[in-house]
């Protein structure tokens, strides 16, 4: 049998899209990632006696590939929620945290879910992601608009360039108290999604380290402080 290998010895090598708070992005004073889920993954890679080490920004839809065509980062954790499309070309650990979907509005606007089933409007999402799909199979009449970058689509929200964005609840409640006050959440979408960290298929050993070092840290309290430090008790 043979055993868990990785990118480089020592460190656990991350890769992430670095621009969804709060789960992962950058600190504007250090310029090091932070977040919920860069917690998690150092706690994950401590349990290990890794250091975690994150690769530079990628594009969210290129996270699930890069892991499977192997060879750059040992694993992504990126607020991925764990779908049957992605489980055919990676692995994924065991759930780490539950997610739902938001169409955010700007704050006056008298659009719904029905007025946004239009070809007159325009609605944005991160490319490649669950709120991308939700708008393809919820919203076939109005205009998809998939962007890289979430900060870039809230302000499209805000200038009235689009008339909404589909995004994880968690990132649209944090994005909108922390520097969108003037959009809103207009419906909240229980998708009933939940997040996985994403490892190759030729790395089972990993996995299920990684599994491992999570449910110790569910036993032993340091996932519930990881939680708290970002959503509060
Ligand atoms: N949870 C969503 C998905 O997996 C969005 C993730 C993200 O944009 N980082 O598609």
């Amino acid at each position: 049998k043979k055993g868990m290998t990785l990118i480089e010895d020592g460190k656990l090598t991350v890769v992430a899209e670095l621009g969804f708070a709060p789960f992962e992005y950058m600190d504007e004073k250090t310029g090091e990632p932070v977040g919920f889920d860069v917690d998690v993954i150092n706690a994950v890679a401590e349990k290990m006696g890794l250091a975690a080490s994150y690769l530079p920004n990628q594009k969210f839809d290129t996270l699930v590939p890069i892991i499977k065509q192997g060879g750059k980062a040992d694993v992504s954790i990126a607020a991925i929620t764990i779908t049957d499309e992605r489980m055919e070309s990676v692995d994924f650990s065991e759930p780490y945290l539950d997610s739902n979907q938001a169409i955010v509005v700007a704050k006056g606007s008298s659009e719904t879910e029905e007025t946004l089933n239009d070809a007159s409007k325009q609605v944005v999402c991160q490319g490649g992601t669950t709120g991308d799909e939700w708008i393809g199979e919820n919203l076939p009449d109005a205009v998809r608009v998939p962007v890289d970058d979430v900060t870039a689509a809230l302000t499209g929200v805000q200038t009235g360039l689009y008339q909404a964005m589909v995004v994880d609840l968690p990132v649209a409640s944090y994005m909108l108290a922390q520097s969108f006050s003037d959009l809103q959440i207009v419906k909240e979408i229980p998708t009933g999604e939940q997040y996985g960290i994403a490892v190759s298929k030729d790395n089972p050993e990993l996995t299920q380290a990684v599994n491992k070092a999570l449910e110790d840290m569910k036993s032993d309290g340091t996932m519930k402080e990881i939680e708290t430090k970002w959503f509060g008790s």
